[in-house]
């Protein structure tokens, strides 16, 4: 497999460091409101490229933070008069409610920051110890960035001409602005009762003061927490390059002395109008929001055909959002519902002779499946992989309609089509699998009226019938060889 490592700008073999498990590291929510979808694509991507690993039989290990104590959830809480934690927590179940609703898997470890107390207080004395690190006159402690000599480096960012001392003790900044950033901040008042008691080694000596952390630290303590001093792949989106990934190699790094991770996978931005999809310029849309415009049609549609929406779009590239693609990828979504539908009718009503799979039809089933793979293992290329499921969708179809298929083909190709969903994740095999449903004596009553009316020729008739039927729920559905009824 191949991707592209920000750290080298280089699209690269992967080679794990170690062949019996991958360490995989993504940045998780700020929950201080619910996720846009501008964030849940980046949760998507990151989902891709686990998925990719496991199909391509790798073990892996995944951990993702939540960070539950910053500005924004300080803020958050003290307007709602809630405590931090009850507000965050709120917040943290609407994420992972969104992230299932996309088929995105869980992390193996979902760790809130306030439990990395111990680790991160770890991290930041050995930084003072080490003169990495040093306390500020209103005593709140700030890395040192003229002490690592590849400051700037990841994010190719030149700070030969920098500011000495310049400090920010805001989490987000941009490069004009890089300078000395914050590890711990010393409590404020707005912080109300928000903050930890801590001893600190400074000059030698014991001191307990009250802070609470900044943002970085946090993902260098839960690495080395979770996973000791070295990774395989880190992820995020573009935005994280700086400060925030630049900051946790320079933090890590200085405290270890190896190469933090060896991979870096970033994906580029959902934007909206021509501009980053965020919440501070308020052009968003939430998941719910989508599902709410969307209300007549499943929920479980509209959630596939927006997982639907990221695929199209190359992970590096900034992909724009719009309400008529989203509706082209619902018409899209359904019509693969149809296929696994049509797949079922055929299965149910087809006899059991020549029940076999033809070597040609096994052939072509292989020669999509290469195809998707060799797209995925191409820096994770969807949009081809995409267009490849896409033909593998009309051949299905037009075996079915042809009535060139068997049982036991229909059976392979929904293997087949289980094997590329490992990774796409947008196909509801519930439609297959789901045993008829039992129809109530009135319709199927009707139903049969209808089918006798029909080879009678009487066409008016079947016609009221149908309509009848239709206006209780039911679908007539008519193939060269069978009729069937179908629920709504
Ligand atoms: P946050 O909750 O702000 O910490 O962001 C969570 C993730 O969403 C981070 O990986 C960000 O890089 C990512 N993100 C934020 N805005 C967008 C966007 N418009 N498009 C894609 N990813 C985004
Ligand atoms: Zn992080």
């Amino acid at each position: 497999m191949q991707f592209y490592n920000t750290k080298t700008r280089e699209i690269e073999n992967f080679k794990p460091l170690k062949q019996d498990m991958v360490k995989v590291y993504f940045c998780g929510p700020t929950v201080y409101n619910y996720a846009h979808i501008g964030n849940l694509r980046t949760f998507v991507f990151e989902d891709l490229v686990i998925k990719t690993l496991k199909y391509l039989w790798h073990r892996v290990k995944t951990v993702m933070n939540i960070t539950d104590i910053d500005d924004k959830t300080i803020a958050g809480s003290q307007a709602a008069g809630l405590k931090l934690a009850e507000f965050t927590s709120k917040f943290t179940d609407a994420f992972l409610a969104d992230i299932a609703k996309l088929n995105i898997d869980r992390a193996d470890e979902i760790v809130p920051v306030t439990s990395l107390m111990p680790e991160m207080l770890k991290i930041v004395n050995k930084l003072l110890t080490r003169k990495m690190a040093y306390v500020w006159e209103d005593w709140s402690i700030y890395y040192d960035i003229s002490k690592f000599e590849d400051y700037g480096k990841f994010a190719n960012i030149d700070f030969a001409g920098m500011k000495a001392w310049a400090r920010v003790d805001n989490d987000e900044y941009d490069k004009e602005n890089a300078s000395d950033f914050v590890l711990w901040k010393a409590w404020k008042k707005e912080d109300g009762e928000n903050f930890w008691e801590e001893k600190f080694m400074i000059n030698g000596e014991e001191k307990v003061l009250k802070w609470r952390p900044g943002w970085h630290i946090e993902c260098s303590a839960c690495n080395m927490k979770y996973f000791g001093p070295q990774i395989d792949i880190h992820m995020g989106g573009v935005d994280l390059i700086f400060p925030h990934h630049q900051n946790e190699i320079a933090q890590t790094e200085a405290l270890t002395g190896k190469e933090f991770s060896k991979y870096w996978l970033h994906s580029g931005h959902l934007m909206i109008d021509g501009k980053k999809m965020a919440k501070s310029a308020n052009n968003f849309y939430t998941l719910s929001d989508l599902i709410s415009k969307y209300k007549d049609t499943p929920e479980n549609v509209v959630t596939r055909a927006i997982r639907l929406s990221f695929l199209n779009g190359k992970y590096r590239e900034n992909i724009d959002f719009s309400f008529s693609k989203l509706e082209s990828n619902i018409v899209v979504i359904k019509k693969i519902d149809e296929l696994l539908k049509k797949l079922k009718r055929t299965y149910d009503n087809l006899w059991e002779e020549n029940n076999k799979i033809s070597k040609a039809f096994s052939m072509d089933l292989q020669g999509f499946m290469m195809d998707y793979v060799d797209a995925m293992e191409d820096d994770l290329n969807t949009p081809i992989a995409i267009s490849v499921f896409n033909e593998l969708i009309t051949y299905l179809n037009s075996k079915i309609d042809s009535l060139e298929i068997t049982k036991k083909e229909i059976l392979a190709s929904i293997d087949f089509l289980k094997s590329f969903n490992r990774i796409l994740s947008i196909i509801d095999f519930s439609l297959f699998e789901k045993e008829d449903e039992i129809i109530p004596d009135n319709i199927a009553g009707l139903f049969e009226a209808r089918n006798t009316a029909k080879t009678d020729k009487n066409f008016e008739l079947a016609d009221k019938y149908r309509d009848e039927l239709l206006a209780f729920g039911y679908k007539i559905i008519d193939d060269r060889t069978w009729t069937k009824l179908e629920k709504i």
